[in-house]
C-alpha cells in the first residue's frame, strides 16, 4: 500500500489551478481574492518552473491518456471583470496561457453576482434592521442581530473570517445560513430574494464592488490565442438534484451563447460551485463535452476519469506558501 502511494506520487500528472478573483476586496469569506501583487508573484513562479499548458493541450492529454510530465493548467471560474482588467495583463506579460469558465447570463451586467451581493449587503454594511423574516421554498426563518451597527472590531473579524471557520459575529452565522439555502434555488428565484434582502438593508453600497465581465472584454480574451473561454453554465445554478432537461438545457444555453456572440466553440466544463449528480454526467456524455472539472483539490493522472477532473484553490499566498502546499 505505502509503495503504491509512493509511486502515484511521481506519476506525470497535470496541476490545474482554480483562481476567481484578482483583487483586493473588504472581506472575503470564500479565500477567492488575490491581489494583483501576489498573483504576479504566483505566475511568475509558475511560469519560471513549470510547463503551463492550455486547457486544449489538457484535453488532448487526457483524451489521449498520455500525459508525460508535470505541467500546470490555470483556470479563472465565473467571469469578473477583474480577470481582464487586472489578470490579463499579467498574464500577457509572462505569456502564461489561461481559461476562463464564463456564466454566460451574467455577461455585461451592472450589478455584482447575487452571492457577492449577498456579502455586501451582510458583511459590509455599517448599518442593518435588527430582525430579519425570510420565506424560502415556503420555511419561514427568522433571525436577530444583537446589534445593528457594525463597530471595528466586528469589521475587523469579519475582514479575516473565511467559510471553513466558525463565525466570529453572528452576521458571518446568517450570511452562510442564507447563502446556503439560495445556493441550491433558480436564479430567478435568488434574484427575487436579494431584491428584497436589499430592500431590508436600505442603502447598500455597491460602488466599487466586484462586476462580471462585460461584451468588449470577454470579446477580446476570446480573440487572443493565450486564452481559452470555456463553460461554465448559463446562470450558475447548483447542478446536483436538479432535472436532467434543467440541466442539460443549463449547459446548451451557455455553450451556445459563447458560439454566437464570441465565435467560441468550447467542449471544456467546470461545474458551478464545483457540484455535479449522475444527471448531470449523462448530460456532459450526451453533450459530447471532452472535460469537465469540479472543485476537489487533486491531481489529473493519465487515467483520471474526464468528467470530474480536479482543480486546486489558489489563495491570496506567497509563491513559497503555493509550492509548499501542492508540493510543487
Ligand atoms: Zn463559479
Amino acid at each position: 500500500m505505502k509503495r503504491a502511494l509512493k509511486q502515484t506520487a511521481y506519476l506525470p500528472r497535470i496541476l490545474t489551478l482554480l483562481y476567481h478573483r484578482v483583487d483586493s476586496w473588504e472581506a472575503d469569506p470564500w479565500g477567492i481574492c488575490v491581489s494583483i501583487e501576489k498573483f504576479e508573484e504566483q505566475i511568475r513562479f509558475l511560469k519560471n518552473n513549470f510547463n503551463i499548458i492550455s486547457s486544449d493541450d489538457l484535453i488532448k492529454q487526457v483524451t489521449n491518456h498520455s500525459i508525460t510530465q508535470q505541467d500546470i493548467c490555470i483556470t479563472f471560474d465565473d467571469g469578473y471583470a477583474d480577470n481582464f482588467t487586472n489578470a490579463k495583463p499579467i498574464l500577457d506579460k509572462y505569456k502564461c496561457p489561461a481559461t476562463f469558465f464564463i456564466s454566460t447570463a451574467f455577461i455585461g451586467s451592472v450589478i455584482p453576482f447575487w452571492w457577492e451581493e449577498l456579502q455586501i449587503i451582510f458583511l459590509h454594511s455599517i448599518e442593518l434592521p435588527r430582525k430579519l423574516l425570510l420565506e424560502i421554498n415556503g420555511e419561514k426563518h427568522s433571525y436577530t442581530f444583537d446589534e445593528n451597527k457594525l463597530t471595528e472590531k466586528q469589521r475587523l473579524l469579519q475582514k479575516n473570517w473565511k467559510w471553513y471557520e466558525s463565525p466570529p459575529t453572528d452576521r458571518c452565522e446568517i450570511f452562510l445560513k442564507i447563502w446556503s439555502q439560495l445556493s441550491v434555488l433558480q436564479v430567478e428565484a435568488i434574484e427575487t430574494h436579494i431584491e428584497n434582502l436589499r430592500k431590508w438593508a436600505g442603502s447598500t453600497n455597491i460602488d466599487n464592488s466586484p462586476l462580471p465581465m462585460n461584451d468588449h472584454q470577454l470579446s477580446d480574451l476570446a480573440k487572443n490565442s493565450l486564452f481559452t473561454i470555456a463553460m461554465h453554465t448559463h446562470t450558475h445554478p447548483d447542478l446536483k438534484q436538479k432535472e436532467i432537461a434543467y440541466q442539460t438545457g443549463e449547459l446548451l444555453t451557455c455553450k451556445k451563447t459563447l458560439k454566437e456572440k464570441y465565435g467560441v466553440d468550447s467542449n471544456c466544463l467546470a461545474y458551478p460551485f464545483g457540484r455535479y449528480d449522475k444527471n448531470t454526467i449523462k448530460a456532459v456524455r450526451t453533450l459530447g463535452i471532452d472535460v469537465s472539472f469540479t472543485t476537489r483539490p487533486t491531481n489529473i493522472y493519465a487515467n483520471s476519469k474526464r468528467s470530474i477532473l480536479g482543480r486546486y484553490q489558489v489563495f491570496d499566498e506567497s509563491s513559497t506558501s503555493l509550492k509548499n502546499r501542492l508540493k510543487l
